[in-house]
């Protein structure tokens, strides 16, 4: 695996052209680990900044590596690789069975062998850390360690100018808080083997998270939200904050009628840190969620019939049509993969690829649901074939929290696709706790649980033509 100069300075010169891009943090980040594997020959890379207190890294940039390995918890910065936080290069020859790798079981289920890590530095210190990572054992040169201080360099400068913006910004609204706000602080990363909840739903929900592997932390932070003089009067702790995702959550198991006052905190929190996103989970909005899955004590009630028809099968029918003449427009002269996730999409994909005049293949995926027997979502059934530099169309019957589908992208991205677009039928937008990226979508739906053209409750009803709303003592048991 010898690398010529040459490619190493191609590389650099690439990197330096997208680092002076206009390309946010995550965009610029991505594609320098992307340009630092491909030049490295490695399989993957990951860039990670350590947060203000030195406790935790959190990815900002990957390429080729899967969403599980990605996100598995936080990575506690003093047990992962601690040399890395004292500036130095630290290389692992087989990480599953290299006792300073925190998670080797995932490295052995991801076919990672070799890891080598340089710190990105800032005056001597480290304020983050990029890893590369390749399949088969393999040696680093110094040539190769050179490179990749290189890039942290650059890196370096990356996370300096992000963090200036930010600065500027937060300066700016200070301001306009008539310079009122005192230092937050945060509190440490956590895990659920460790946390004290204050109350059950919490730990159900951090539980859920831990499923679909997506990184939480358990009040995190304390915003001010009243003043009396110099004094904090009033604060507000939201219950989670998701590091990846930037956002964080509330969870209220209060009655509807009660959730008022935390209405209105929320209001004066998003007024005053309007930079800070927030999504409120009701208790009904939580119990649905349970009940999805079977959970709960909306999860037990007995199939029976269909309250209302929300789309006629010619209604989706024309729908249909309509997506596929636009994705046969976007795609024309390209070849595409069509990939659907079992088994909810099958009505839906059958019918969009008929109408697609395009040259299609067509893979499957399906993965594991919360409350079957693992800890984390699993791919139970991976792709047939490569979708390495394809076109790749992902169809999906319904996006409702986006917790599945945003698993499912960070597995294909790790694969190294040309392109990858998402397909939805239906977007239950006013349940979306993820940010996810919809490119087509055929019907956005109100907050109910649907049934038919290919969707099931417990099993059942995926054979209706049309798409339903059950009868509410369904759900409701
Ligand atoms: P998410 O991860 O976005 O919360 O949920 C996506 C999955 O939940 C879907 O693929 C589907 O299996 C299920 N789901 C979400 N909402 C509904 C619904 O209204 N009806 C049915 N049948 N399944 C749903």
């Amino acid at each position: 695996m010898a690398r010529s100069r040459g490619s190493y300075y191609s590389a650099l010169k690439r990197i330096n052209k997208v680092a002076n891009s206009a390309f946010g943090l995550r965009k610029t980040c991505n594609s320098i680990a992307r340009s630092t594997a491909r030049a490295m020959q490695a399989n993957g890379c990951r860039i990670m900044s350590l947060n203000s207190q030195k406790e935790y890294l959190i990815t900002v940039g990957t390429y080729g590596l899967s969403d599980l390995y990605l996100k598995k918890g936080p990575l506690a910065a003093r047990r992962s690789l601690p040399e890395i936080l004292q500036g130095k290069a630290v290389f692992i020859a087989d990480a599953t069975t290299d006792e300073k790798v925190q998670h080797p079981e995932i490295a052995l289920a991801q076919g990672i062998s070799s890891i080598l890590g340089v710190p990105i530095l800032r005056k001597g210190e480290a304020i983050g850390e990029i890893r590369v990572y390749t399949r088969e054992r393999h040696e680093f040169s110094e040539a190769d360690k050179s490179f990749l201080f290189s890039v942290a360099d650059m890196c370096a400068v990356i996370f300096e100018r992000a963090e200036l913006h930010q600065l500027v910004e937060r300066d700016y609204k200070a301001d306009m808080r008539r310079r009122r706000m005192p230092e937050v602080v945060p509190t440490p990363a956590t895990t659920l083997r460790t946390t004290a909840f204050a109350h059950p739903s919490e730990e159900d929900f951090a539980r859920l998270l831990d499923f679909y592997c997506i990184e939480w932390l358990y009040e995190p932070r304390s915003f001010p939200l009243r003043w009396d003089r110099d004094k904090i009067a009033e604060m507000f702790t939201p219950d989670f904050y998701l590091p990846e995702l930037d956002i964080y959550v509330e969870l209220t198991t209060l009655k509807q009628s009660l959730i008022t006052e935390k209405n209105r905190k929320l209001r004066q929190l998003r007024e005053l840190y309007p930079e800070v996103d927030i999504r409120l989970l009701t208790k009904s909005d939580f119990l649905k969620l349970l009940a999805k899955y079977g959970y709960g004590p909306l999860g037990g009630a007995k199939v029976e019939g269909i309250d209302r028809v929300l789309y006629s099968h010619a209604q989706i029918q024309r729908r249909v049509r309509t997506l596929a003449r636009r994705i046969s427009r976007d795609y024309a002269g390209q070849r595409l993969v069509l990939i659907g996730i079992l088994k909810g999409v099958v009505c839906f994909m059958a019918d969009l690829m008929q109408h697609l005049d395009l040259p299609v293949t067509v893979d499957f995926m399906a993965i594991s649901y919360y409350g079957g027997d693992g800890q984390v979502v699993k791919i139970t059934r991976d792709l047939d074939s490569s979708i390495t530099g394809q076109h790749v169309l992902m169809i999906e019957d319904i996006v409702d929290t986006g917790m599945t589908l945003n698993y499912v992208l960070g597995h294909l991205n790790a694969h190294g696709p040309e392109s990858l677009r998402v397909c939805t039928l239906l977007d239950k937008r006013a349940r979306r706790l993820i940010r996810v990226p919809l490119d087509y979508v055929g019907f956005e739906v109100p907050d109910e649980f649907v049934v038919g053209y290919g969707l099931d409750y417990r099993g059942e009803y995926r054979n209706l033509p049309f798409i339903g709303i059950l009868e509410p003592e369904i759900i409701e048991g």
